[in-house]
């Protein structure tokens, strides 16, 4: 077995602290990362503390890394030692199921396995992710990572990045489309920076006045204050798509009513309280609502890919490992310019 550092939850209501444990020794197709960076995610936070319920303890967060590989299985092919590689929020799925054969893992219909809180496939020991200095993780769920972007912007893009991509991609938003990111954080910067370069008009829907600046150098057309009773009415039936990456319980009616004809309004942010909806605010302009998952292994190098051609990276603080706590306190304030990373040498 692999020792290793990371920083993990005991329990939902304890702070993180330092965790050893020990990775699993590598199998024919298992590549080891020593971990240079790890972004910060909301979810990290909702898992931590249990907000979601299912989590098991101790539970090491953390499904936006990048590093170096530093040693490879006897079978692996895609990658080499010394390479730069990423791992998103999935490392594992049954890999033949009609979702999987897409490149849809996140949906596998057996069952992903995730980065971590989740039992592995062949032992069935709950994973641990990337608050740690490294991982080990089969080759056909590592991503490749380009030299030419700051690696510490690319991590997030391994969550909050193919978050937003994916549905933008799926709903073909782009060149007409009047668009709407509701909540700047660590998703809605990186929709707003990719809504903007696939040609869309893009509205930020905050309830931070500070962040209206920001908003508009990351890409924003247009800013509206939600807690601003005027400039919300004058959203009224605007908005082909709006994108929700709220972490909190909200009104979704409020921005409903902000949806065109046909209109739709995409939800990636995952409060741990449900919605309530009346039928009559998506009768009425025949409005929809969805949903959206991260995205699949293809998808996921496609919008690295992409992000490395346009020089799109997200907005980070770098932070100190044993800061992670105040980080958890600062983006439950919105308090986040736009992602936090934990520079993995500080462990
Ligand atoms: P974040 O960085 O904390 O950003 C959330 C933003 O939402 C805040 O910055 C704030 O923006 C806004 N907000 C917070 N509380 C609000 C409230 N009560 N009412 C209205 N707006 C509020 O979080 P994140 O990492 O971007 O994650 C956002 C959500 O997406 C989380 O629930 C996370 O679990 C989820 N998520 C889902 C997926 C998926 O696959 N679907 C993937 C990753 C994350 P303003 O200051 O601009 O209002
Ligand atoms: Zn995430
Ligand atoms: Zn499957």
């Amino acid at each position: 077995m692999i020792a290793t550092k990371g920083y993990a939850a005991q329990s939902a209501t304890e702070p993180l602290s330092p965790f050893n444990f020990e990775r699993r020794e590598l199998r024919p197709h298992d590549i080891q990362i020593e971990i240079m960076y790890c972004g910060v995610c909301h979810s990290d936070l909702h898992t931590a503390r249990g907000e979601w319920g299912a989590t098991i303890y101790p539970c090491v967060p953390g499904h936006e890394i990048v590093g170096r590989i530093t040693n490879v299985g006897n079978h692996v092919t895609k990658f080499k030692v010394g390479e730069l590689a990423g791992v998103g929020c999935l490392v594992d799925s049954c890999r033949e199921c009609t979702n999987c054969m897409q490149g849809l893992e996140q949906f596998c219909l057996n069952g992903a396995t995730f980065t971590y809180n989740s039992p592995d496939k062949v032992d069935n020991i709950n994973t641990y992710g990337g608050y740690s200095n490294q991982i080990v993780t089969d080759e056909s769920f590592v991503l490749h990572i380009s030299d030419r972007l700051p690696l510490e912007g690319v991590a997030p893009l391994l969550c909050a990045g193919i978050t937003t991509y994916s549905p933008l991609r799926y709903w073909k938003v782009g060149n007409g489309h009047k668009v709407a990111v509701l909540g700047l954080g660590g998703l809605g910067h990186m929709a707003v920076k990719f809504a903007a370069s696939f040609g869309a008009e893009v509205t930020m829907l905050s309830t931070s006045p500070s962040k209206e600046a920001d908003a508009r150098r990351l890409g924003a057309h247009h800013f509206a204050l939600t807690k601003d009773p005027e400039q919300v009415k004058k959203l009224s039936n605007y908005f082909d798509f709006i994108i929700d990456t709220v972490s909190a319980p909200h009104d979704y009616n409020m921005y409903l009513h902000m949806l065109r004809t046909n209109g739709v309004m995409i939800c990636v942010g995952a409060p741990p309280a449900p919605a309530q909806i009346p039928a009559f605010n998506l009768i009425g302009n025949r409005r929809s609502i969805g949903g959206s998952l991260i995205g699949g292994l293809p998808e996921t190098q496609e919008m690295l890919d992409y992000c490395a051609e346009h020089g799109i990276t997200s907005d980070v603080e770098v932070i100190k490992m044993d800061y992670i706590n105040e980080a958890y306190e600062r983006m439950l304030k919105g308090d986040v310019r736009y992602r936090f990373v934990i520079d993995m040498a500080t462990l």
